[in-house]
């Protein structure tokens, strides 16, 4: 029996994970869960899971939800993620919240000898070189649930090191993938919000259609699998088939192909190294889908792509700054604050602004994620469009 911390349980990957979790009760149990707001979410949760430990975001939430259910133990806020990432009785944390509020409670699980299942990506693109010093350190798993980068995972399985020539990352372009630059000066929210091939959260929805969400997952990938930035391509793919490739020296492509349906890498970064079979699967017939298209990727109609390998190449806390740039934006395009082609000005006006070579350290990356949210919320406030 595998005893999971979930954190982020209301959210996208989380009822995902729920789904996987329960399909096989003989084998998964959840023994902490978190959540930030949703409380009738979070409650149907506890109900249904009976987790000992939950965490939520606020004291009044856990005022309430501790009259209800006595029996469970809750924490709020960082404490909370914290706590129900470190219990005695997990063996693995599945890290599903949004945002770099996943590093802390992921480094503490690493610390405390956990394995991961991290699906948060922002953890490792601010602290991808001390997540992975710690997680060799303390010899814990982990695995990707990020659909790209378990798939390269799989390819990789088996390959020697010094066979992979390139890790090719595919991206389906996200919801404006048609549109020019042009056409993005009057797009909406609603417009945003409607990926042409995945259902998941807000936030990232955004991310995919800026291409943030690619940028993220290169710098992911270049932490996870020890990857330079320039052995790092990207393809669009529209079909989202091929979850990602990779390269050999040989001039073999290996791909992982599969439909879009997270249960998936979910299920196998909790089952790794078997697989079992998924419950109500997706019904994928490559037949049915007839062919697959590949094209390059157009580094101006996505500066933020272009922006990703820039950081990701300057290292230290540029891809921080890229990060946090892009939370607090993307959240206030959510909110209704900022247009859409603002989203991609604070974060490249942060990165300009941000003019550091020297090394820095993990206590100095939390502080500069800090400050660029601070600085960008006060353009928000200052030169926000409505
Ligand atoms: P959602 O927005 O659907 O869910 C986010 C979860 O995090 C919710 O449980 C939410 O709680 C919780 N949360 C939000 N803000 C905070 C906070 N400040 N403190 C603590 N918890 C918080 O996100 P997704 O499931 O789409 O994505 C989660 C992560 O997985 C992201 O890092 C994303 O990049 C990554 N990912 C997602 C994929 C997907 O298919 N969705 C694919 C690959 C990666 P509440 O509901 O109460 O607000
Ligand atoms: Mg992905």
């Amino acid at each position: 029996m595998k005893k999971i911390a979930l954190l982020g349980a209301t959210g996208s990957i989380g009822s995902n994970t729920v789904d996987v979790v329960t399909a096989y009760p003989e084998l998964f149990q959840i023994i902490s869960l978190t959540f930030h707001s949703n409380i009738e979410e979070g409650a149907a949760l506890i109900e249904r899971l009976s987790p000992q430990y939950v965490g939520v975001g606020s004291e009044e939430i856990r005022e309430v939800l501790a009259k209800r259910f006595p029996k469970v133990t809750f924490g709020v806020g960082e404490t909370g993620l914290v706590q129900a990432a470190t219990l005695d009785a997990v063996d693995v944390v599945l890290t599903a919240v949004t945002g770099s509020v996943g590093l802390i409670p992921t480094m503490a699980a690493i610390e405390a000898g956990k394995d991961i299942a991290l699906a948060n990506k922002e953890t490792l693109v601010m602290a991808g070189k001390w997540v992975m010093a710690a997680a060799a350190k303390h010899k814990v798993q982990l695995l990707p649930v990020d659909s790209e980068h378990s798939a390269i995972f799989q390819c990789l399985e088996g390959q020697q090191k010094n066979n992979l020539k390139e890790l090719m990352i595919t991206a389906s372009g996200g919801s404006f993938r048609e549109l020019t630059r042009e056409d993005l000066k009057t797009v909406t929210l609603e417009q945003a919000l409607q990926h042409p091939n995945w259902s998941m959260g807000k936030k990232i929805t955004i991310d995919s259609s800026t291409m943030m969400n690619k940028g993220l997952e290169v710098i992911e990938a270049h932490w996870l699998f020890g990857v330079d930035y320039d052995r790092i391509k990207v393809v669009l793919h529209k079909e989202s088939i091929v979850h990602s490739m990779i390269v050999l020296n040989d001039g073999a492509y290996l791909a992982q192909l599969g439909p879009s349906d997270m249960r998936e890498p979910i299920q196998y970064a909790l089952t790794y190294p078997e697989r079992l079979p998924i419950k109500n699967e997706k019904e994928f017939d490559l037949t049915q889908i007839g062919q697959l298209n590949f094209e390059p990727m157009d580094f101006e109609r996505f500066p933020m792509l272009a922006l990703a390998f820039t950081v990701g190449k300057k290292g230290g806390a540029y891809p921080t700054v890229y990060n946090a740039a892009n939370e607090i934006a993307a959240t206030a395009f959510i909110d209704g604050k900022i247009s859409y082609l603002q989203i991609e000005q604070f974060v490249q006006r942060a990165v300009e602004a941000y003019n550091e070579t020297n090394e820095v350290t993990l206590a100095e990356v939390i502080v500069i994620d800090k400050q660029t949210r601070t600085v960008v919320e006060r353009w928000i406030e200052e030169e926000g469009y409505l």
